[in-house]
């Protein structure tokens, strides 16, 4: 005879199984009753409506009556309510789905409470990408490639960006940056506008979730990251899984499988990797050659935290263990560690930044740099290059 609380599970006997402690149905962990309502305000938190809402705990979630409880909680949601889609006003023209994740993406700009955003959605995963444009600088295209070429930094380059004829897009910064990135541009024609479909519909989700975010006061980034991990259907895993190939870890307890066949080999390489660095690390911190006066060095700046490397000559072998007295190049006397201290350079009395990136001024010995008196302090002028030229401070491109 099975305990009456049990026998509600009996159809799904087949189903269920342990797994470190946990009752598993399938992939799906099987939540315990006191713990239903915090599961339940978290697959609700986006507020994507009745069915999205379920697709989201299937993925990782489950009780007897669960679709029943989400139903049930989404109908009586205000906000839920207020933002339910309207009735289709037309039929829907599909695009040409590419062969694989980020090959084809469509990018757009849109407003929203003031604010303008860059839009970036792939055709295949439907994977969204949100970025807001700095004020200030919205008419700028610099901006667009500036953001785009971060995104490409992380995601890859895609075959072809498809975009309408916009200022920000049309352009021949942006031809340039098509060209130099190497992927092919497409503007879509006005005669075709439904071929904008496909952005124009990712942008009212991305806005109407925006919208219900902040009307209860929840976390943006959440909620679209919720759009990001909901399946996109009953058949088709979420835009995540597509991209990345991988269950992504959301606030929802999920069990997330590691499946790469060849995880164990990677794992013996990363050990032996570690192993290698380690060694590598000991021979280096015990075998620093001595080092003889007037020998031209590097000097590791320990007054900040970009910890530099600036030209010094040796004087001499100080009475502290593995210690020298050295100068700069500025005539400041100082003592180190043998660990701060690193042969090379040549013996010269202009002042040159080792770590520096920006590229060689006319005038190297531009007073702007020497002007330092103590510690050489490289970081002092941060914004000006070499020949004493302002450079603006980047602007922070967060969200
Ligand atoms: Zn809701």
């Amino acid at each position: 005879m099975i305990p009456k609380p049990l026998r509600k599970y009996w159809a799904y006997r087949d189903e269920l199984s342990i797994e470190n402690g946990l009752i598993m149905k399938g992939q799906r962990i099987v939540i315990p009753k006191v713990e239903r309502q915090n599961i339940l305000n978290t697959v609700h938190e986006a507020h994507q409506g009745i069915i999205k809402s379920q697709l989201r705990a299937k993925t990782c979630v489950f009780w007897h009556n669960i679709n029943d409880d989400i139903e049930e909680m989404t109908r009586s949601c205000d906000i839920c309510q207020s933002y339910g889609k309207s009735q289709p006003s037309e039929p829907m023209k599909p695009h040409v789905l590419p062969n694989g994740p980020w090959q084809t993406i469509a990018a757009d700009i849109f407003f929203l409470d003031d604010e303008k955003y860059l839009l970036i959605a792939d055709y295949y995963s439907k994977y969204t990408i949100l970025r807001k444009i700095p004020k200030g600088h919205s008419n700028s295209c610099n901006t667009i490639v500036y953001l785009l070429k971060n995104i490409f930094a992380e995601q890859g380059i895609p075959e072809t960006l498809i975009s309408d004829n916009g200022p920000h897009f049309n352009s021949e910064t942006f031809r340039n940056f098509s060209n130099d990135w190497n992927f092919t541009h497409t503007t879509s024609s006005l005669r075709y506008p439904q071929s904008n479909g496909f952005i124009e519909r990712n942008i009212q989700t991305v806005k109407r979730t925006i919208k219900k975010a902040k009307q209860s006061n929840t976390d943006i980034q959440k909620a679209l990251m919720i759009l990001r991990v909901t399946p996109i259907d009953h058949h088709l895993p979420s835009p995540a899984e597509l991209l990345y190939g991988r269950k992504i870890r959301t606030t929802l307890p999920t069990k997330i499988n590691n499946n790469a066949t060849d995880k164990d080999e990677i794992r013996q390489r990363f050990d032996a990797r570690q192993d290698q660095q380690r060694q590598h690390y000991d021979k280096n911190t015990h075998k620093l050659a001595p080092l003889h006066n007037g020998q031209p060095i590097y000097i590791q700046n320990q007054s900040n935290t970009k910890k530099q490397w600036v030209p010094g000559t040796v004087q001499s072998k100080s009475t502290e263990p593995r210690s020298y007295i050295v100068q700069t190049e500025n005539g400041q006397t100082l003592r180190r560690n043998r660990r701060q201290l690193k042969e090379g350079g040549k013996k010269r009395v202009t002042f040159e930044l080792e770590a520096s990136t920006e590229a060689p001024g006319k005038e190297q010995n531009s007073p702007l740099i020497k002007q330092t008196t103590n510690e050489p302090n490289v970081t002092t002028q941060p914004y000006r290059t070499r020949s004493g030229r302002a450079v603006n401070k980047p602007t922070k491109l967060d969200l």
